[in-house]
């Protein structure tokens, strides 16, 4: 296939409908980024020769020497002539890929990638099957309503080192499509249709990415119905599942052994696809020539130039290669199975848009219209060769984004109508970003990715680009992670201090999940999602972002306040010139809730209405509690809320965003050991207030408020909660005493153990501390001799037992151990410094 040119991609970027975009999804080494490189090197931007060397879609060295894939790269675009057999030939197409990485550490560059996808390939690895990475990748592109389709990986396994028989590869991968469709299944959204993958609509594809070889049923039917002159989409079905093939009669069933059958009938499927593959591959390993030749020459392989010369395995992947593509496969189901941007903006636009349905940056979304306003989701920044700049990397969802162009730039914090992280700016220039390479290009319609100059200085992580005046902004992603781990840098050096201010704030903007903050002692804290990813952060601080040297404290983790009862009594707070009064309670929310709230349900932005309904029906709260609720925090979406309880109290309105301001304040360092609370329910009893508005300004109600908030937590039997993540280990039977021994040792639980069919492997799953997880992976890997690998991601937050108040308990000591690492008066503040008398 021929290379092109920038020109070229332009044009077809116009045709909006034979544009498709996908990522690719996996459990880590499941195949991901061997299988992109197989169709990247298809479409002929890179030799194949350079393939094999150099992996094009892992572009950082660290990456080449552990093997995963950090950040998402590898985009496309490929350039493919695809026919629709619609008579008017092949058409070219234009297919934006991202390869993203499968270790949990990194799952938010999953998430971005998603966002500017709309169909996902996800790939199993038929030994392994469906993992647990699988299943949170799955839900998190279901979540973003990207359409799946799979690809069934390391079929040559199968064949060459297990040595397996047809019918048993059929029932693996029965197996694994059942267990991707059962989490499609969990995790559909009715608005998207049925997303179910099935081989005999040819949703699913089964290969070796290494090998450079695949089909799907559908490549199969075609060349049989052509044979037996049947219709192709009969003979897809007629491909998979319980049908059978009666040679002598000629005839097709469905029930195995039919009357007059001497022995079981062949699976079509066996029959048909996989003793011929199985055949071919065999005859070329052991070297069978008369064999092979024969086959090659009724399948059409043909050979040419030095490819004749080949034997063994060379030759072995050379003729799997010309007889069923790998590439070609897969191209052709990117292009006729996933949607493409117009089909697939039509059902995104609810996820993807804050504003009203029915605004004029919601209907151009939703009609993928390039002549509309400008509406473009930045997700993510990407590191360019200038150092310390950043392209903003993302997708426009209409219009058409130029060079020159004057644009509004919303960050995450933008509401329409202020003008809080706003900036309205001219864009320097519009670029394509190909793997390494970058290239002008003068502007880019909707449906495609983009990269930005000069947008870096305006937002922090992510935001909405748009010429639309009162355009919301594009949803801020949702992560399934949490920056959880911990550590404290400092420099060896006073004089690169500049240096390392300067280095984190870059390192910040560069991975969408760390968050780099300065404490009050002035130390700089670092939070990533685990060892690993905090420990990438830290190398990439070093040698790129800072480029100084620094000293850095052992890992540690985030904890939140909360309260394990309702205050015992109310809090009572008098302003400085003690003429107004704020009485708070605090009791703890369900969990449930939080989690509510920090997935958005129960949040600000969401819709006021089915929001009460939730509290109402599914938490029992009472209709006006619903209503009253003040307002969220920390950050003004966080998992506590102020509600207003009062009855009748005039002026009570004017003091509303005094009392927010204090709250957002108060939640974000809690009393304790100034951590986030979360989980509090704060409820606004009573309130006494001076008739005269100077008299009850921001300086006299936001201290007061702070204060109750303070002790009604203080009151409520406070305790702190713990991360703690979601451990998933595969190992051999042998090794489960060396797993359940490192667990007892970390106050691990494990909670479920599963065979793996059809392998002597168990699964197992448990929930471990975070503060217990440094060292995990090397202790586990010891203790079972190297056999079981963990993957730990971020599952919830635990309330840990105790009373923070009570001096000398277990969970007054980590308190004051927090209070002591953090630099602050090692002493938990007393009650009365906080609470007031009558
Ligand atoms: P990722 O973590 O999902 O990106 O996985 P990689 O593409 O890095 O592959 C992980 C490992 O599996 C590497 O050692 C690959 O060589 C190997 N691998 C990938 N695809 C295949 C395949 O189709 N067959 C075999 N036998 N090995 C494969
Ligand atoms: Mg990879």
């Amino acid at each position: 296939m021929p290379n092109f040119t920038t020109e070229q991609i332009r044009t077809i970027m116009d045709a909006t409908d034979s544009i498709r975009s996908m990522s690719v999804i996996a459990h880590v080494d499941h195949g991901k980024s061997t299988l992109t490189d197989s169709l990247i090197c298809k479409a002929g931007i890179i030799s194949a020769k350079a393939a094999g060397d150099a992996r094009f879609t892992d572009t950082r060295a660290d990456e080449q020497e552990r093997g995963v894939t950090i950040k998402s790269t590898g985009r496309g675009p490929v350039d493919f002539e695809y026919d629709d057999d619609d008579g008017k030939g092949a058409k070219p197409h234009l297919i934006n890929l991202i390869d993203s990485p499968g270790h949990v550490d990194f799952s938010s560059e999953v998430t971005a990638a998603l966002r500017i996808t709309d169909g996902a390939m996800v790939v199993v690895d038929c030994i392994e099957g469906c993992a647990v990475q699988t299943e949170t990748v799955l839900r998190q592109a279901l979540a973003e309503r990207v359409k799946p389709c799979l690809f069934v990986n390391k079929v040559d396994r199968c064949i060459l080192e297990l040595q397996m028989e047809p019918e048993d590869m059929y029932q693996r991968f029965r197996k694994a499509i059942e267990d991707v469709n059962v989490i499609i299944a969990t995790y559909n959204d009715e608005l998207m249709g049925d997303n179910q993958v099935n081989p005999d609509k040819g949703t699913v594809a089964f290969g070796s990415g290494l090998h450079g070889w695949g089909f799907n049923v559908e490549r199969f039917a075609k060349i049989y119905a052509a044979k037996m002159g049947v219709d192709k989409d009969k003979m897809m079905k007629r491909l998979w599942g319980e049908s059978y093939f009666n040679a002598k009669k000629k005839t097709w069933t469905n029930v195995m052994q039919p009357e007059g059958c001497d022995k079981p009938l062949p699976r079509a499927f066996c029959q048909f696809i996989m003793t011929p593959i199985n055949q071919l591959m065999r005859a070329i390993m052991d070297d069978q020539k008369d064999k092979y030749s024969k086959m090659m020459e009724t399948l059409g392989i043909v050979l040419k130039g030095d490819d004749r010369a080949l034997t063994g395995k060379p030759l072995m992947k050379r003729s799997m290669q010309i007889w069923i593509n790998a590439a070609d496969t897969l191209l052709n189901m990117i292009v006729s199975k996933l949607p493409s941007p117009r089909q697939a903006q039509k059902y995104r636009v609810e996820n993807l848009y804050e504003g009203p349905m029915d605004d004029a940056a919601a209907n151009a979304i939703r009609a993928c219209d390039k002549d509309g306003g400008l509406m473009m989701y930045v997700s993510k920044m990407v590191p360019t060769s200038d150092k310390g700049r950043f392209h903003a990397f993302g997708r426009v969802f209409s219009g058409t984004i130029a060079t020159g162009q004057k644009v509004r730039i919303q960050g995450p914090h933008y509401t329409p109508g202020s003008k809080e992280d706003l900036n309205v700016k001219s864009i320097q220039r519009t670029v394509l970003m190909m793997g390494r390479s970058v290239e002008q290009i003068a502007d880019v319609p909707c449906g495609n990715t983009v990269a930005l100059v000069g947008v870096d200085q305006y937002l922090l992580k992510s935001g909405t680009i748009t010429t639309i005046e009162d355009a919301h902004n594009i949803a801020d992603m949702k992560y399934s992670v949490s920056p959880v781990v911990k550590v404290a840098v400092k420099v060896k050096d006073g004089k690169d201090l500049p240096k390392l201010v300067e280095g984190l704030k870059k390192l910040s903007k560069s991975d969408p999940l760390v968050i780099c903050t300065t404490e009050e002692s002035g130390e700089h804290v670092i939070a990533g999602c685990g060892e690993l990813h905090v420990e990438i952060c830290l190398k990439d601080l070093r040698e790129e972002y800072a480029q100084c040297d620094f000293i850095v404290s052992d890992p540690v983790v985030s904890y939140r306040e909360t309260v394990s009862e309702t205050s015992t009594q109310t809090a009572l707070a008098k302003s400085p010139n003690k003429h107004n009064r704020i009485y708070l309670e605090a009791e703890p929310m369900a969990e449930e809730i939080s989690k509510d709230i920090e997935d958005g349900k129960l949040g600000p932005k969401a819709d006021a209405k089915e929001r009460a309904k939730l509290f109402r029906e599914k938490y029992d709260w009472d209709e006006s509690a619903a209503r009253k609720i003040w307002c969220w925090g920390p950050e003004t979406e966080g998992a506590n809320v102020v509600v207003d309880v009062t009855q009748a109290i005039q002026y009570l309105l004017e003091i509303k965003e005094h009392v927010n301001s204090a709250f957002q304040w108060a939640t974000k360092e809690g009393p304790l050991c100034e951590e986030n609370m979360r989980g509090i329910r704060f409820n606004l009893t009573d309130c006494t207030l001076h008739t005269d508005s100077i008299h009850r300004g921001a300086g006299q109600i936001m201290p007061p408020t702070r204060r109750a908030c303070f002790a009604a937590e203080m009151l409520g039997k406070p305790t702190l909660q713990e991360p703690v993540f979601l451990v998933e280990i595969t190992c051999p039977q042998e090794a489960m005493s060396g797993v359940y021994n490192c667990m007892n040792l970390r106050r691990g639980c494990v909670f479920e153990e599963n065979p793996r069919e059809g392998t002597p492997l168990i699964q197992v799953k448990a929930y471990l501390p975070v503060s217990e997880s440094f060292g995990f992976v090397s202790a586990l890997r010891q203790a079972t001799s190297g056999q079981a690998f963990p993957q730990c991601v971020f599952d919830h937050w635990e309330n840990m037992p105790g009373n923070a108040m009570e001096v000398g308990s277990k969970m007054n000591e980590l308190v004051l151990a927090v209070r002591k690492r953090k630099n602050i008066k090692v002493e938990i503040p007393a009650l009365h410094d906080y609470l007031d008398k009558l």
